[in-house]
């Protein structure tokens, strides 16, 4: 059955206003093991992988290390997999290394339409390579985050995956995930949080920011206007439809 984003507006009106444990509990029921938390091992991801594990809700954590990524990063990673043990953690991967790719192709990262072709190598790819693993992506963006995130629903869909993006966190704002964050000690946050880093991604495109900064501007600092990799569809402009099974698409647009 074809879904497009008109079909998920009842959903997106069920759940307005609904805590994220509800949400991530609906994805559980509704999809079981089809569904996966995608997770950059940042503070908020993290947020959404304790909220899961801790209430006992199985699921992928989908993981891409794009080769380039710091140790602390790898090091979150491996912490939340050994302290959530109702998750499991899926490691994906480029093709090629850094070294490979940029033997043949350059310091792809170095301009602007190399980046968009570097984070397609890295970071779309991978994930894309496992299209038909999942029927639905939960991720932590929120509306709070502005630029492209204002807009995020809860609910939305993403053709290249044809699966469902689901984002518990959309409605959160920065207060309740730093009061989370410090009722919940036992969260597996990545330490480079606490050195400068407001948001994390590959090392070689990601610098400390200062407090009088924008949260992103230490993104791509190197190139002007950059902000997103493209790997979530809210950051491009995407046509939306996806194609689910019968059954499936009739569980998740039933009336509660
Ligand atoms: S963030 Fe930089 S190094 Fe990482 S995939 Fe994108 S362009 Fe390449």
């Amino acid at each position: 059955m074809r879904i497009t984003a008109a079909d998920l507006d009842a959903l997106e009106r069920r759940f307005e206003g609904a805590q994220p444990l509800d949400i991530l509990r609906f994805a559980h029921a509704t999809f079981g093991e089809r569904a996966a938390i995608l997770s950059g091992m940042q503070r908020a991801g993290a947020v959404v992988c304790h909220l899961a594990d801790r209430a006992g809700l199985a699921f992928d954590v989908v993981f891409v290390d794009t080769g380039v990524l710091h140790a602390e990063t790898l090091a979150t990673r491996d912490a939340l997999a050994a302290s959530h043990r109702r998750l499991h953690v899926v490691t994906l991967r480029p093709e090629r290394t850094f070294a490979e790719q940029t033997a043949e192709e350059g310091l792809l990262y170095l301009s602007k339409e190399g980046q968009e072709r570097c984070c397609d190598l890295r970071k779309s790819a991978p994930l894309h390579a496992v299209r038909g693993r999942y029927d639905a992506l939960i991720s932590a963006l929120r509306r709070e985050e502005g630029s492209t995130r204002a807009g995020v629903h809860t609910f939305s869909l993403d053709p290249e995956m044809n699966a469902l993006r689901i984002h518990p966190l959309a409605a959160m704002p920065r207060e309740a995930l730093d009061r989370y964050l410090a009722d919940h000690p036992d969260v597996a946050v990545n330490p480079l949080h606490s050195m400068g880093f407001p948001t994390i991604g590959c090392f070689t495109c990601t610098t400390p920011v200062r407090p009088d900064e924008p949260e992103r501007a230490g993104r791509w600092r190197h190139l002007a206007g950059v902000e997103y990799c493209g790997i979530n569809p809210v950051d491009r402009a995407v046509e939306s439809a996806v194609e689910l099974d019968d059954a499936l698409a009739a569980r998740l647009l039933a009336p509660a």
